[in-house]
């Protein structure tokens, strides 16, 4: 199914990510997370690709097909190119081919000390074009940055190399995470004056943690606003009410995002379908 075709009916899609589970052999446990996703009924279910990219590491194309053949729901397989080489991509391609996967996630991903790069890639938009010449029935989605990305030479130059990945076959963005609708907004208003037309769906994230959210944060550029730090510093020691809080908190940024017409809202799971649901359950009549 083309990923573009999701965005043609003028409601909001509403997508979730899960991750493979990381201890090695474990990955039935997955079940339990997508039994409860699955009450959900999203539009679609991306699943994560370890850092590393390590090829021989089949875990998230299996997860794709179990998304697809168990549960019905439509999958995307996200994919990394910085630590393989074209080999690497063509076996990939094979396995996306064999286990009916036809939407894929396109990414650089993240460059680490543990893992030193490889040569071929070097950016999304060399694994797009890629993609679209070796597998053309692939429909391929690309990541955005509400925030900038950490390394790009500009924000400017940063929705330059967005709308580059979008002239090599990119259909669909899925935005990093970030917690002021505001610096969405702006965004957004920078894709459109690039003439950025593929739909760009929201990145959501649950804060389920406070030093959890702290290490993402410093990782990915995203910042805290005061709202959310009130909540971090009031919360930290009484569990319930931290969740309870948090949960409030997505809740407000998706009603929010919707109403001011969103493509779609990302919702980064956690693979934890009790806040997902308590999530969706609050929003689901207005999408
Ligand atoms: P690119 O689009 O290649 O951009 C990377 C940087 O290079 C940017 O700063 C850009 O401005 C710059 N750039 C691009 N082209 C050029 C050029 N020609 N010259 C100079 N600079 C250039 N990581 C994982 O390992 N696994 C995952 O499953 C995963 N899922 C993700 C899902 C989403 C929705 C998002 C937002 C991120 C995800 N990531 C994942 C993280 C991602 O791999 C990192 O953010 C990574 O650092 C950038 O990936 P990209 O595809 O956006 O890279």
């Amino acid at each position: 199914m083309e990923m573009k075709k999701l965005f043609e009916n003028g409601r909001t899609v509403f997508s979730m990510e899960i991750f493979p589970p990381k201890k090695p052999g474990t990955i039935k446990s997955i079940y339990s997370t997508l039994d409860g996703l699955s009450d959900i009924k999203p539009d679609f279910i991306s699943c994560t690709y370890g850092a590393g990219g390590n090829p021989a590491d089949t875990s998230t194309i299996d997860i794709c097909r179990i998304i697809k053949e168990k549960y019905g729901i439509l999958p995307i397989a996200h994919f990394t190119c910085v630590n393989n080489t074209r080999a690497d991509i063509d076996k990939a391609i094979e396995l996306f081919r064999a286990a009916g996967i036809e939407n894929v996630l396109a990414l650089r991903g993240d460059k680490n000390d543990r893992y030193p790069p490889k040569e071929d890639f070097h950016y999304a938009a060399d694994l797009i074009k890629y993609l679209k010449e070796k597998a053309p029935e692939l429909h391929i989605s690309a990541a955005c940055y509400p925030e900038t990305h950490p390394e790009a030479e500009s924000p400017v130059a940063d929705i330059l190399r967005m709308k580059e990945k979008e002239e090599c076959g990119a259909e669909h963005f899925m935005s990093q995470l970030f917690f002021d609708n505001e610096d969405f907004y702006a965004f957004r208003e920078k894709t459109q004056i690039a003439g950025i037309k593929s739909p760009i769906e929201a990145g959501i994230m649950p804060v389920t943690s406070k030093a959890g959210i702290l290490r993402m944060v410093s990782m990915c550029g995203a910042s805290v606003p005061k709202k959310l730090a009130r909540i971090l510093n009031k919360y930290e020691n009484n569990p319930e009410a931290f969740a309870d809080a948090c949960v409030h908190y997505a809740i407000d940024q998706i009603a929010d995002l919707i109403t001011n017409d969103v493509d779609g809202i990302h919702l980064y799971s956690m693979n934890k379908p009790d806040t997902a649901k308590k999530i969706f359950e609050a929003v689901k009549n207005m999408l």
